[in-house]
């Protein structure tokens, strides 16, 4: 398959479109849908001139925002804060976001956006601003029927409050369906905080089922402590499991006997990062990987499981929290050595599922209890993990190529469906 494709060419790109080419190729899908599949519908970059606190100090700032398939019905990703941001980057995300829908049977398209800055080097009131700018931006490619952010690596409910009121005072009334991920008090939704780490976990449960792994006890080891990667660890401990190890930008800690959950919750809370955490042993980012555990949870950032460690890992099952953690070489080995990777389209699904139910909520001003919307996220994430089971089984694949293999058929037979304007 030959496109050009310049615009986009990073790796993270690269990897998103080799996972599709492997796909189609594998499912005989029709070359002009495939063609069309590989890059995004619209893709939206911006700059503009920021003020820091220090009124002369004025630096330009670069942001995205690419919708990869409209099918579906609105476009939905999350926003990103990171100085690694670029098309390429949010245009890999926007894609894993649209299979994941529709992996899930959620009305959506992927979306995705971003900013390239460090978040941890502006104060609030810098952050407030430079949200309400890019909002301004991309304000006409937004909206409840359009387009619709939800919080990412970098942003949290709060950046969500500040898009959600930019863009209502454009309208003149308020607009909570914009976003999803926002706080309760302007219409977030019960267990949104905690749905990707639920869906991680539910995820975990079922795949030691399959393996025969009991959960009781089980040594997980969890790379990244922000949303996903601290709630993760919260609930792998409630079911059972013992967390060892976890990390974050800064390094990990370990402790081989599990580490007292609630007093690590505590030491983040007054220090900001896991470092120095007393009674557990400090350990690398990249030596975390290859500690001896049962279920390994990368829930960072993407390209940390490659060719080179994958050969090293010490554990027999991999749930993706993070997006895109594990390359096709990686892939490739982990199958060959019996190590079983939920890869990152379902196994962090949860967030946008539970984005989806705060976004009916948002549009209906009618609220669904904690209950409610947790005991409807595990039955869409058992479900679908128990559908991308039985494809991978049915078809000798591995899930990451089954979880492709079940969002871009739902896709293409959407795309066959509607036909070609004009
Ligand atoms: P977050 O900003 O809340 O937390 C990120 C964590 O990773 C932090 O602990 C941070 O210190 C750590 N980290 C950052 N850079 C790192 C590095 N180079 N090495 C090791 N650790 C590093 O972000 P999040 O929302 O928890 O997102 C984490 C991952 O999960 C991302 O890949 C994101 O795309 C994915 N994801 C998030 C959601 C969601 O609902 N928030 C949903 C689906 C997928």
């Amino acid at each position: 398959m030959e496109t050009r494709t310049l615009e986009w060419d990073t790796p993270m790109y690269r990897l998103a479109v080799a996972q599709l080419d492997q796909t189609a190729q594998l499912m005989g899908l029709q070359e002009n849908l495939w063609h069309r599949l590989r890059t995004p519908q619209r893709a939206h970059v911006v700059s503009f001139p920021f003020r820091r606190d220090s009124y002369d100090v004025v630096q330009t700032v670069f942001g995205y925002r690419v919708q990869h398939l409209t099918t579906m019905g609105p476009t939905k990703g999350g926003i990103r804060y990171d100085l690694g941001v670029d098309l390429g980057e949010v245009t890999a995300l926007a894609m894993w976001m649209s299979w994941k829908c529709a992996i899930m049977g959620l009305p959506f398209g992927g979306a995705k956006g971003g900013l390239r800055i460090d978040p941890r080097q502006f104060s609030p009131a810098e952050l407030q601003r430079i949200t309400r700018r890019y909002t301004s931006e991309i304000i006409d490619v937004i909206g409840p029927d359009r387009d619709i952010p939800a919080p990412d690596l970098g942003t949290d409910e709060q950046i969500m409050a500040w898009i959600m009121d930019t863009y209502s005072q454009t309208k003149g009334y308020a607009v909570p369906g914009v976003v999803t991920g926002k706080p309760l008090e302007i219409g977030g939704s019960l267990g949104r905080k905690e749905a990707t780490g639920r869906g991680v976990v539910t995820c975990m449960v079922e795949a030691c089922r399959d393996l025969g792994l009991p959960v009781e006890g089980a040594r997980v080891v969890v790379q990244g402590f922000g949303n996903v990667g601290s709630v993760s660890a919260r609930l792998a401990h409630a079911a059972g499991a013992r967390v060892v190890a976890v990390s974050d930008v800064a390094s990990g800690i370990h402790d081989p006997a599990g580490l007292d959950l609630p007093a690590v919750d505590r030491w983040v809370a007054e220090h900001r990062t896991v470092q120095g955490f007393p009674g557990a042993e400090g350990v690398s980012n990249a030596d975390l990987l290859t500690l001896p555990c049962d279920v390994l949870i990368p829930a960072a950032i993407q390209g940390q499981i490659d060719g080179d460690n994958a050969a090293k890992l010490r554990c027999k099952l991999i749930i993706e929290g993070a997006n895109g953690p594990t390359d096709l070489d990686a892939d490739r080995i982990l199958a060959e050595r019996g190590i079983l990777v939920v890869p990152d389209i379902l196994a962090n699904a949860g967030g946008v599922t539970v984005s989806y139910f705060e976004w009916v909520q948002s549009l209906q001003h009618f609220f669904w209890s904690e209950d409610e919307v947790n005991a409807r996220l595990v039955q869409l994430m058992t479900r679908a993990f128990t559908d991308v089971l039985a494809t991978a089984r049915q078809r000798g694949v591995d899930l990451r190529t089954a979880a492709m293999i079940r969002g871009v058929s739902r896709i293409a037979e959407a795309k066959r469906r509607r036909g070609i304007f004009p």
